[in-house]
């Protein structure tokens, strides 16, 4: 039997190196002198690659990054390069915690028994952890809660040597709406009140940090030591409402940052339909002319919803058309009718720019009701990812 050809997927991703480093300068611009950076890169990179997505943010600068579970702790490790240091937000078992441990990366103490396994593995290990405490401050999710503070400053007292006070932090319950305001408004003043306890009782801990990219946007007095920043550097914005926001306060007519991820595939076959005949599976689309469809081989396995069924828009010769029919597990249909001469392997751009236009990741998203991280961290690990 033959081997696969070098080309075994049907689509794939691409990153914009120079669209990245602008996203990059525009969050700068937001912070004030001397906080530093910590690019998130949970959800496989938010479904850009972490393998591609980290070398290239370090080589814009980029030395601090974040993800959530060991999977993409592992991922991190094999695409960073020597300089670059990680955090671990989320779960990590006792076992891979001695591995973190032993890695020098730092991570969450998000409750007490976190905290009490990471203490125990420093003096087994002999190695200390370089912990970040999380305080609960009103998100209700994970971290310490405030009856939990005074136990943990007898940990850490108690462990001396064996832990680094990398950090301490908070995460915010919805800083993307103002309906959250109050909410979050006290959320920063417990977190200053833990801080400030903490501080009273002898545990200083290196740098605080409490916001990702809409904090940053909306609430600029919470930088504090680093921001924890993800989707801004991918080029979207945490929600509509925040870059209207950001637009208005700036007197901008125009989004100040790009999308830098492109999907992409190419047709595999055309056909002509005759006028009254459904396309696809059932019902839902019923020819009213003659129609020409190409047949593109993404389905909803490759991430391209199927609640885009007869509404997706994609970009064929520059043009935009529109997904007909159902979207099925790996394959769809387009309407090419107006297009000339559309062949077998021209390309067609999911989300991107071809020619004058563009799909953007939120227009799927209205589309098909999905948010943009949800979006993006869907897109299966995969599709190769390619870098420009
Ligand atoms: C995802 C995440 C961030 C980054 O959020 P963005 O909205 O992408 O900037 C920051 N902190 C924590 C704890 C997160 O889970």
């Amino acid at each position: 039997m033959k081997n696969p050809g070098s080309r075994t997927q049907s689509s794939y991703i691409e990153l914009d190196s120079a669209r990245l480093r602008e996203n990059i300068e525009f969050v700068k611009n937001l912070l004030d002198d001397g906080v530093e950076i910590s690019a998130v890169v949970k959800g496989n990179a938010y479904g850009h690659g972490i393998h591609e997505f980290v070398p290239l943010a370090e080589a814009e600068g980029i030395k601090h990054f974040s993800v959530y579970g060991v999977e993409e702790a592992i991922g991190f490790s094999e695409a960073a390069g020597p300089d670059s240091q990680l955090m671990v937000m989320g779960y990590v078992d006792e076992e891979n915690l001695a591995w973190v441990i032993k890695k020098g990366y730092e991570f969450f103490v998000y409750d007490i028994y976190q905290l009490e396994i990471a203490l125990k593995l420093a003096e087994y290990l002999d190695i200390p952890a370089k912990i970040h405490v999380e305080i609960e401050t009103g998100m209700n999710r994970t971290g310490i809660s405030p009856d939990k503070i005074e136990d943990t400053i007898e940990i850490i007292k108690k462990a001396g040597n064996h832990f680094v006070l990398s950090g301490c932090c908070t995460h915010y319950a919805g800083a993307e709406s103002i309906t959250n305001y109050y909410r979050i408004k006290r959320q920063i003043i417990r977190f200053e009140e833990t801080v400030k306890h903490f501080e009273r009782s002898g545990v200083h801990f290196k740098k605080k940090h409490t916001a990702c990219s809409a904090a940053l946007v909306r609430y600029p007095g919470t930088q504090y030591d680093m921001v924890r920043v993800g989707i801004l550097f991918y080029g979207f914005w945490p929600s509509r409402e925040t870059l209207i926001d950001y637009m208005t306060r700036n007197n901008l007519t125009s989004d100040p940052i790009t999308s830098i991820i492109s999907w992409k595939t190419l047709v595999m076959s055309v056909k002509d339909v005759d006028i009254g005949e459904y396309i696809g599976y059932g019902t839902s689309f019923l020819t009213n002319r003659q129609t020409r469809i190409a047949i593109i081989p993404v389905g909803y396995a490759h991430g391209y919803s199927r609640a885009l069924s007869n509404q997706g828009r994609v970009l064929v010769h520059g043009e935009r058309v529109t997904v007909i029919g159902t979207v099925n597990m790996n394959l769809m249909m387009i309407d090419v009718t107006e297009i000339e001469g559309v062949e077998r392997g021209d390309e067609v751009v999911l989300i991107g720019f071809q020619g004058n236009n563009r799909i953007t990741v939120s227009s799927f998203g209205e589309m098909s009701s999905q948010m943009n991280y949800e979006l993006l961290a869907r897109l299966p690990q995969s599709i190769p990812r390619i870098t420009i």
